[in-house]
């Protein structure tokens, strides 16, 4: 795959993929396409036939395997990624009539670099779960697609401060605005029934729908600004969600183009913003489950661990030039140059020195520039899945990702040619 065929995915991908859910799904479709058999958690495996297969649990992670031959024999290569990101998330009860505007009440999931949400063109999407006619309880995954909501900045001339020292309430400011009542409805102080409106999307989106009420939900705001190559010279892609959606679909294509030689898996977890502890957080049972299904015995299972290894891929912070000395001179990972291999003496992240140079090997043999990055002895360090996996599984483990700056604002920045690297480095990998 040449980068502009890349990139192209990568923004599709992204646009695609506004939740957890909607990635999965992306991902779904991609793999049904290139011939992948979908595996049920539910039913009986069988796991003597090699061949090419993927796994979902919460609708929201994904574990994709290509089975060529015996795992204890030979491991499995595998690459790990997360398909949540920082949002607000509608409360259950979220209906607020304030001074005739209709609000939405939100949680904060994640770390979400809050001031970039202000001034933009907010849209909603995720899962709802109806009872149907007969009274089944149904998931379905919807999305307002188009900008229904927006959380305006207070005015500078009634926040003289905003610019010295600005800080956001997160329950009083954060609520975004859908509508302003009619005055009839505003003296009546009466709202839009916020599952009603849900009913009403989701027979707009599958007029065949047999639904009665929508009884819960998980949604998130989004940007609809559609993802984009910006730059003088078109360095740099621009979106929401680059953290972890590019490692995403970099694992995931490079697997797809992989082949059937080798025994090759991508694990994409969800819940890594908020700490991994979940069915289907990196802390879960999820990958360790499907590896045990796929070894006969515990023995088979310690022997397959010892002959794998997982690289996992999660953004890293690039060096910005504004803010230079937030990175230490030496280890400041530079936008275009390379995937990074994270490293921290105190296992905030699971690379060592074994598996730093086997994926800088790989590097070169991939014709791939690659960085090292070590957060300021002075500074607490950040984490990703890969400890927490390496200590699920045993397998051994490497933390890599592509410099980005902006990490967890609404809209990211990395590099035009980082996550092509990091696809050629996966691709040899694989190979
Ligand atoms: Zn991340």
């Amino acid at each position: 795959m040449q980068d502009t065929e890349y990139t192209d995915g990568l923004l599709k991908f992204l646009q695609a993929s506004p939740t957890p859910f909607h990635a999965v799904a992306a991902m779904k479709q991609q793999l049904d396409a290139g011939g992948f058999q979908q595996l049920k958690e539910s039913e009986i495996w069988d796991t003597n036939v090699p061949g090419r297969y993927y796994v979902c649990r919460n609708d929201s992670a994904i574990i994709v395997f290509t089975l060529a031959n015996d795992p204890a024999e030979n491991g499995f290569r595998m690459v790990g990624a997360h398909t949540d990101s920082p949002c607000l998330k509608v409360k259950p009860n979220p209906e607020i009539v304030n001074k005739g505007y209709f609000q939405l009440g939100v949680e904060v999931y994640g770390g979400v670099l809050l001031n970039p949400w202000f001034d933009r063109d907010l849209s909603l999407a995720g899962r709802i779960s109806y009872v149907n006619k007969q009274q089944q309880i149904i998931n379905e995954l919807i999305d307002f697609e188009t900008a229904i909501a927006t959380i305006p900045s207070l005015a500078i001339h009634l926040d003289r401060e905003a610019n010295e020292s600005h800080s956001i309430n997160k329950q009083t400011q954060l609520p975004p605005i859908l509508m302003k009542l009619p005055d009839a409805e505003k003296h009546k102080k009466a709202s839009p029934d916020f599952r009603e409106l849900l009913l009403k999307l989701l027979k707009k989106e599958h007029p065949e729908t047999d639904a009665e009420k929508v009884l819960e939900y998980e949604l998130m705001f989004y940007d609809v600004q559609p993802p984009a190559v910006i730059g003088l010279h078109q360095d740099f892609i621009a979106a929401a969600r680059l953290d972890n959606l590019l490692s995403c679909y970099t694992g995931l294509i490079s697997l797809i183009e992989a082949g059937e030689n080798a025994n090759c898996l991508l694990v994409c977890n969800d819940h890594e913003e908020v700490g991994s502890v979940s069915t289907s957080g990196a802390s879960g049972s999820f990958l360790k489950s499907v590896l045990n299904r796929l070894c006969a015995s515990p023995e088979q299972y310690a022997r397959m661990v010892d002959g794998s290894m997982l690289i996992s891929a999660d953004n890293a912070h690039g060096i910005h030039p504004n803010f230079a000395d937030r990175h230490d001179n030496n280890h400041g990972p530079v936008i275009n140059q390379g995937p990074v291999i994270k490293i921290n003496a105190n296992q905030r992240y699971a690379s060592n020195s074994e598996t730093s140079a086997i994926f800088r090997h790989l590097c070169d043999q991939a014709d791939v520039p690659v960085q090292s990055f070590v957060v300021r002895t002075d500074m607490a360090c950040g984490s990703t899945i890969g400890p927490l996996a390496a200590a699920e599984t045993g397998v051994r483990t490497i933390d890599v990702g592509v410099p980005t700056f902006a990490m967890h604002s609404i809209r990211e920045l990395a590099g035009r040619w980082d996550g092509y690297y990091l696809y050629r480095a996966l691709r040899e990998y694989f190979k």
